[in-house]
């Protein structure tokens, strides 16, 4: 499973009070405009434990794979 070393924030109420997880039974995945992929970068999520919002984010490693192709 992929992490993350960034402190994540509820987006509604700013708590840290979160459960991460994933969405739905099968791989959900982010997929760039106009690139060419397969498989995508599986999208993580978070609910916030305070209000219920849930959030969505990729990985770390993932990230940076997207910055190279923004610079490719
Ligand atoms: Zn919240």
């Amino acid at each position: 499973m992929e992490t993350t070393t960034v402190e994540k924030k509820c987006f509604a109420c700013q708590s840290q009070n979160l459960r991460h997880g994933s969405i739905g039974m099968t791989r959900h995945t982010f997929l760039p405009t106009n690139k060419k992929m397969w498989s995508g970068y599986t999208v993580l999520a978070f609910v916030c434990l305070d209000c219920g919002n849930v959030g969505y984010y990729v990985g770390d490693s993932d990230i940076l794979e997207l910055r190279k192709l923004d610079n490719a």
